[in-house]
């Protein structure tokens, strides 16, 4: 993409775009906020959406479970359209439950069944504190020691991010005895989006299964989790969903594993044939998909959160936001090819990646975040040196990016003159 490093080039750009309007849906703060990838910004719907269901549990008490107008206990039918469309899975393949490391472990639990041949897991080094440490308890709950079993694959010597070539090879190498490759769809980090079709091919050729943490993924890159044989999935919803903080997680489970009845699944009421779940009868009959594996009824307030946040994707086409994010990311990382001292890790590639941008500081890196944050930016700080950004195509402008750079471009500018 050519871009020119100018304010009117940006003001063009956002009148140019498509989305420009959908920014308006959204409550902005007064800062520039790229801050997206870690809790999305609130749409402006969704106080009185979630108004209306205090007031049913208010006025209606228990019959808002049950009545046409509330109807809670199928409430979480209406998230379904919108998260198979971006995961690209089918609609029973998908369902809103739970939050993102207790599902991550419910799913292991059923996945992951180390037998003496075949036990070991791959992740990415570095990967995100929670997903390591569900790693090591799940490993250690077999009985089974995380220096063995888990392979924690880094990037090579001077390099950021991982090569497809690179992972398809540990692959290869540990075919003997993988059970599983568990990545992020995209690193909370670096940013990097892994080829994910080119990896599930090589994971099932080795005879093992492949699962993903989507946190960083849905909602900001395109996924057709079902054509690419991924075998389960899950993510939050707080983050490029913009659900709101803790807000309720998802799965996906591909249809190929639906009957297999040597997956050790852990059930509950709500997973209960749905017909029949308040007969509360002796003999658990799951849901067929997705819905079976619900245990608990679910949080309606955050479900509301999340369903009325999704509507906006709903009436959007995916592939217009996915463009305007790559434009919007490609001129920020034009921008900053100007700034000598900063160096960018994620890949250039727009294939291999979403909105984030990690950009690297050899020194001063929290000097420099604190000193754009008191400007007015809020993105965010990751130790030991990454500062991370990620303007939005929901809500976020030309205009910002080009702003953003501009504050940045004077602070280190002043930070040179500083040391001479
Ligand atoms: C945000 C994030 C989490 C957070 O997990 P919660 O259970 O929702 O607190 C976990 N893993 C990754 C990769 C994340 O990006």
């Amino acid at each position: 993409m050519i871009h020119i490093n100018s304010f009117d080039y940006a003001l063009k750009c956002d009148q140019e775009d498509p989305l420009k309007d959908c920014k308006n849906l959204f409550i902005k703060p007064n800062n520039i906020y790229f801050c997206g990838n870690s809790l999305g910004l609130q749409p402006k719907k969704t106080k009185s959406e979630i108004e209306k269901i205090l007031n049913t549990w208010g006025y209606m008490g228990v019959d808002g479970h049950f009545h046409s107008s509330s109807d809670w206990v199928n409430l979480f039918k209406k998230a379904v359209p919108a998260l198979s469309r971006l995961c690209g899975a089918k609609p029973l393949e998908v369902y809103p439950m739970n939050s993102l490391t207790v599902n991550i472990h419910l799913l292991l639990l059923a996945f992951y069944k180390p037998q003496p041949g075949r036990y070991k897991i791959i992740i990415e080094k570095g990967a995100f504190s929670s997903d390591i440490y569900a790693l090591d308890s799940q490993i250690a709950f077999h009985g089974l020691n995380t220096e063995d079993a888990l392979i924690e694959l880094a990037p090579r010597e001077g390099e950021f991010t991982l090569r497809t070539e690179d992972i398809i090879q540990s692959i290869e190498e540990n075919r003997q005895n993988l059970a599983l490759v568990f990545l992020s769809g995209v690193q909370y980090y670096t940013g990097q989006y892994f080829n994910l079709r080119s990896i599930s091919k090589s994971c099932h050729r080795a005879g093992a299964l492949f699962g993903l943490d989507l946190a960083h993924a849905i909602g900001n890159v395109p996924l057709q989790l079902h054509d690419w044989n991924i075998d389960f999935a899950t993510w939050c919803t707080y983050k490029y969903l913009n659900a709101g903080p803790g807000a309720i997680s998802g799965i996906y489970v591909h249809e190929k594993h639906f009957d297999n009845s040597s997956l050790r699944r852990l059930n509950g009421w709500w997973g209960h044939d749905e017909q029949r779940r308040f007969l509360m009868e002796r003999k658990f009959i799951s849901e067929p998909g997705a819905p079976g594996w619900q245990m608990s009824n679910p949080d309606i307030l955050s479900l509301t959160a999340h369903i009325s946040a999704l509507e906006i994707f709903h009436d959007l086409k995916l592939d217009q936001i996915f463009e305007k994010s790559k434009k919007l990311t490609s001129f920020l990382e034009f921008l900053l090819y100007d700034l000598p001292n900063v160096t960018i890790i994620t890949p250039p590639n727009p294939a291999e990646r979403g909105a984030q941008l990690s950009l690297f500081f050899e020194k001063n890196g929290k000097k420099i975040f604190d000193a754009i944050s008191e400007e007015g930016v809020i993105c965010d700080w990751r130790e030991p040196n990454v500062i991370r950004v990620a303007p939005v195509p929901l809500y976020n402008t030309f205009e910002e990016v080009f702003r953003f750079y501009t504050i940045l471009k004077k602070i280190m500018e002043s930070m040179v003159d500083s040391t001479v």
